[in-house]
């Protein structure tokens, strides 16, 4: 059995994205002065490997720097002490990142293989949602969050605006470059998303010019402001509405109802057990406040044999009877930003929670980007590279190929990755150990 990556995917290999992530980094200006001990690219790439090879802790990494396959396989020079990372990524603009981000993502592009991420006439679904990854009573830096409590006492805290493209039918979610929630976002959590979602949506069609969105969110972000956000640049959206939080809405809705300008729609799925059962209603103003922002509203039952689920969203796609189930289909996909993003990196290996150190400055952030970086890497390859998925397969989950790579990685000496890779899907062959013996 031989694996054949299909052509113009050689790209998607973790040996070539490794180096396209190094060669990023080495273009990056070395802000240090005088003579420097380590290179700039190097303490980069080695947070990056660090990540990449899901080290439980700085420490950890470390303990087994295995100097050898990072030089061989991440591209690193010299390998810098827990201590000496720290220093030099400290000071560094979490935004200096973002290219790297761009980079791998245009290799998605080339080769078509992110067409698998395409949905709904051509548009990318792109789920966007907040998460906190640090929380402390008494660490922090000048970029934590600071809540003062009543008696005094102050929590820290790191939060940040994911973004995805995600689609229904595709295990792989593809991580953007997340937006980092700042102490100047405001002190309330919706003013801060919202702050964070403004700069992160100028920065997408920056990047992005030419692409089709359709942004998907919790019910927090259906306000006008966001929606009008959204609409300045360009971007299509479904997102989830609330009766609690959207009563007029609601109440329009109920009005239309009565108007008999309501449509229903229900469709059978025998296989699944399941009747999908929908009411929607084009054309509603989203709040009293703001008649003029106007949506089109869809509420959805999925009807199992002894459960409900209900889902209700509004909308800038008119909604028909034809397109109903999918934007549905979309707008449930919502959840993979927090199951197959957020909690992937919490549960599998990535350790997202962990502090790998804080710094004084934005260490905290930039090893935040760094994991999300790593991710996308292991994406790109789980979408794209056939030898990555044929281990993944083998090996059955993710957290088992995570760690008998480690093993190997630590343990012996590898040209590349794919060598690595190739050892773990056809078996690994120890080689007897090179006794010495004195003849004399
Ligand atoms: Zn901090």
């Amino acid at each position: 059995m031989s694996i054949v990556a299909p052509p113009g995917r050689k790209h998607l290999s973790a040996d070539a994205l490794f180096r396209l992530v190094h060669s990023g980094f080495a273009s990056l200006p070395d802000y240090r002065v005088g003579d420097v001990e380590i290179a700039f690219t190097d303490a980069l790439m080695s947070a990056f490997a660090m990540f990449s090879l899901k080290a439980p802790s700085l420490l950890a990494f470390d303990k087994e720097r295995a100097e050898g396959n990072l030089h061989t396989i991440y591209g690193i020079q010299r390998v810098p002490c827990d201590t000496r990372m720290r220093e030099i990524l400290d000071p560094i603009s979490p935004k200096w990142l973002r290219p790297a981000f761009k980079s791998v993502f245009r290799q998605l592009q080339r080769g078509k293989a992110l067409e698998a991420m395409t949905w709904l006439d051509g548009h990318y679904l792109l789920a966007l949602d907040g998460t906190g990854y640090f929380s402390s009573k008494t660490i922090h830096c000048a970029s934590c969050l600071r809540r003062v409590h009543r008696n005094g006492s102050i929590t820290y805290a790191h939060q940040m605006l994911g973004a995805a493209l995600i689609h229904p039918d595709q295990r792989a979610v593809i991580p953007l470059m997340p937006e980092p929630i700042t102490n100047r976002d405001g002190t309330d959590k919706n003013d801060c998303e919202r702050n964070a979602a403004k700069r992160f949506v100028a920065k997408l069609r920056q990047d992005h010019p030419p692409l089709k969105f359709i942004v998907t969110e919790d019910s927090l972000s259906s306000n006008a402001p966001h929606i009008e956000t959204l609409h300045e640049h360009g971007l299509h959206y479904i997102l989830g509405v609330k009766a609690g939080d959207h009563a007029y809405l609601f109440q329009q809705v109920q009005a239309a109802e009565h108007a008999g300008r309501v449509t229903y729609y229900e469709r059978h799925d025998r296989a699944a057990g399941v009747v999908h059962r929908f009411r929607f209603v084009n054309d509603m103003p989203l709040n009293a406040a703001r008649t003029d922002v106007r949506v089109h509203f869809i509420e959805y039952w999925e009807v199992g044999d002894d459960k409900v689920q209900h889902f209700s969203w509004v909308t800038d796609l008119r909604v028909s009877k034809r397109n109903v189930y999918h934007l549905m289909r979309g707008g449930r996909a919502r959840w993979k930003i927090e199951n197959e993003t957020f909690n992937t990196l919490k549960n599998q290996g990535y350790n997202f929670e962990h502090n790998y150190g804080h710094g004084e400055d934005n260490l905290s952030v930039v090893f935040a980007m760094l994991m999300m970086l790593a991710f996308l890497v292991d994406q790109t390859q789980q979408l794209g590279c056939a030898l990555f998925q044929a281990v993944w397969a083998k090996l059955g989950s993710k957290r088992r190929l995570w760690e008998r790579m480690r093993a190997l990685f630590y343990d012996y000496a590898f040209a590349s990755m794919r060598q690595l890779f190739e050892a773990l899907l056809y078996g690994f062959k120890k080689s007897s150990p090179l006794v010495a013996v004195d003849s004399s």
